[in-house]
């Protein structure tokens, strides 16, 4: 069974249309999807802006529509990358595929001997949290790219003031 079951890590900072449309797509192959929220210690900081539970609230709703069971667990980064991959097994229910484009995500599970799937590229220069992050930085519009829970969710908790206050020079 867990043959059936991928799994897909990402940042999620913040959760937006590329990231959804890898999910269909991956939901389109697979039975059970788990989705690891990674560097989930991180929050408040310029690149990673969200909390691990806020990014949760963004992706709960809009993964309502995915038609397969998934469960969204929050992944703590570790210091050695050489024992990730053991790393993220302690904390997930079994998988034997991993859908990643991220270089370094591939590598060590291609290492641990895990099939890993490239999942295709959805406008990438678009759907990016880069770039997302710098329209709100900029007063540019951003919400066309996220899903709709994740515009509520930023809204709700004052994200682009959060960003601008972090992103400004005094912060720690
Ligand atoms: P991300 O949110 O940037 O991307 C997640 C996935 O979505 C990636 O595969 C990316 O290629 C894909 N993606 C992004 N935009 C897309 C688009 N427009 N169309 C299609 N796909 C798109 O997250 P990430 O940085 O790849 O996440 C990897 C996580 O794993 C990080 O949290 C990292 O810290 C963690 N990690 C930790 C260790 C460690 O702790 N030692 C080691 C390796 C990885």
């Amino acid at each position: 069974m867990d043959s059936r079951r991928a799994f897909y890590i990402g940042r999620f900072q913040p959760y937006h249309l590329g990231h959804q449309n890898v999910l269909e797509s991956i939901a389109q192959e697979v039975d059970e999807i788990i989705i690891g929220i990674g560097s989930a210690q991180a929050s408040h900081e310029p690149d990673d802006l969200f909390t691990a539970g806020e990014r949760v609230l963004m992706m709960t709703d809009a993964l309502e529509t995915l038609g397969v069971k998934h469960y969204i667990i929050p992944i703590e980064d570790i210091r050695r990358n050489s024992v990730w991959v053991s790393h993220v097994i302690s904390m997930t229910p079994p998988f034997k595929v991993v859908y990643s484009n991220n270089p370094l995500v591939i590598r060590l599970f291609e290492e641990a001997g895990f099939e890993v799937r490239q999942s295709p590229l959805f406008k990438r220069e678009r759907y990016s949290g880069t770039e997302i992050r710098r329209r709100m930085l900029d007063g540019e519009e951003w919400e066309s790219l996220v899903p709709t829970s994740t515009a509520e969710v930023i809204r709700e908790i004052g994200g682009v003031g959060r960003l601008k206050i972090v992103s400004s020079g005094d912060s720690v």
